[in-house]
């Protein structure tokens, strides 16, 4: 089976299974319990925060697990809502091209009567620092970028977003799910006040994240209870999944260099090679791109088919997000970009990790033009096509 879904999910590796295990069997007691067997764990949890927070240059205290990804997107949102609407401030601006975890809170506070500014992101999958200086406004309460798309893999100039809120005094949240571990991070020279990750993103576990709030933000709560996670996040905590996310995250960052060297080289070569299939495109831009994100539409074709054979051949990609595939709306991220209803059915995601080989790609590269083929051929629409009565669009 080639693996190429790493932006889906990724694997855990041995050292983060060994880590939860042995952790499961020795260091299970409740972290809030008095009694030197709990306030073991309880250190356990101290030293994983302090470990996460030094992989993206935050403070231990500016760190809160969380349940993943979706929870601190949630929870950074709604607590920048909340305290804006104290000061009267209702605006907030991200971009139409935002994870769903983004996406979904800020339309519930658009029916509470918030005004949500979805900035349009450009064809090329990116969007200018400028848009962001002109769309905050005095009632701005907060600026929600993501680091990097889960869809098209484009890297969003976060830095130049931050310095810009930073400078009207606006906190700025970035999902930087798919940044962390994958790209460097640094909350202070980036300008971030809210930052999302979740392990799962870097071969940690799943149901586990993190929330990162700068010091002076006030957090909602999402989960009221107990006063773990100081107050803010109730719920006794997920021991072996914290400590299992510690050390992938740490691993992550440690190989990142060399990571990204190797992805490059593999995802150059994808490119390449599905270039060559007639009447296809490639989303988002070559530049400001994830090293292991391929995304191409082809035309004539739809998405789901072409996984279902993919799969058949053993290769495991993806269509659109993973939360719309089952839907039959096309992704939200492509016509975003601008990508025709069409053209956004058909697309095919590729997400390597660098556990993935030249061998692969190779695999990959022969598989995906046999199986467009094959379904152009069986399409009455690419017949329609050939024969002049309808037009190419790629
Ligand atoms: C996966 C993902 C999420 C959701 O994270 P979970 O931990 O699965 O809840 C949010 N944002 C982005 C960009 C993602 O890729």
């Amino acid at each position: 089976m080639i693996y190429a879904d790493n932006a889906a999910t990724t694997k855990l590796s041995h050292t983060v299974i060994q880590s939860m295990l042995s952790c499961m069997e020795e260091n299970w007691g409740n972290p809030s319990s008095l009694y030197h067997f709990g306030q073991k764990t309880a250190e356990a949890v101290n030293a994983a925060r302090e470990r996460v927070a030094a992989c993206i240059g935050a403070m231990p205290d500016e760190i809160y697990f969380t349940s993943g990804g979706s929870e601190s997107d949630n929870q950074a949102i709604i607590s920048a809502a909340k305290n804006g609407e104290r000061n009267g401030k209702k605006h907030i601006v991200s971009s139409a091209f935002e994870h769903h975890a983004v996406l979904h809170p800020l339309k519930k506070l658009e029916k509470e009567g918030f005004e949500i500014e979805l900035l349009p992101v450009h064809e090329n999958g990116m969007i200018d620092p400028e848009q962001i200086s002109q769309a905050i406004r005095e009632d701005t309460c907060l600026v929600s970028i993501m680091y990097a798309n889960n869809e098209i893999g484009s890297i969003l100039p976060i830095e130049k977003i931050g310095a810009i809120c930073r400078e009207k005094k606006i906190p700025f949240h970035t999902d930087a799910v798919q940044a962390v571990g994958h790209l460097p991070i640094d909350v202070q020279k980036q300008n971030i006040d809210l930052l999302s990750l979740s392990a799962h993103k870097f071969h940690g576990p799943k149901g586990i994240g993190a929330l990162y709030a700068r010091r002076g933000i006030f957090l909602t709560n999402l989960i009221e209870g107990g006063a773990q996670e100081r107050g803010k996040r109730s719920g006794t905590e997920n021991v072996p999944a914290i400590i299992g996310m510690t050390i992938a995250l740490e691993d992550s960052c440690r190989h990142m260099e060399e990571h990204t060297k190797k992805l490059l080289a593999l995802r150059t070569q994808l490119i390449e090679g599905l270039s060559k299939i007639p009447h296809a495109a490639l989303n988002g831009s070559v530049q400001h791109r994830l090293p292991g994100n391929v995304s191409f539409c082809f035309e004539g074709i739809e998405g789901e088919s072409l996984l279902l054979l993919l799969d058949d051949k053993g290769i495991c990609a993806s269509s659109g997000s993973a939360c719309t595939s089952g839907s039959l709306d096309p992704s939200h991220v492509l016509l975003a970009i601008g990508r025709p209803h069409e053209i956004a059915h058909g697309s095919l995601r590729l997400s390597l990790d660098a556990e993935n080989t030249k061998e692969d790609v190779e695999q990959i590269l022969k598989a995906v033009p046999e199986v467009v083929e094959y379904l152009r051929n069986i399409s009455p629409l690419w017949k329609d096509k050939q024969n002049g009565k309808r037009a190419f669009i790629l």
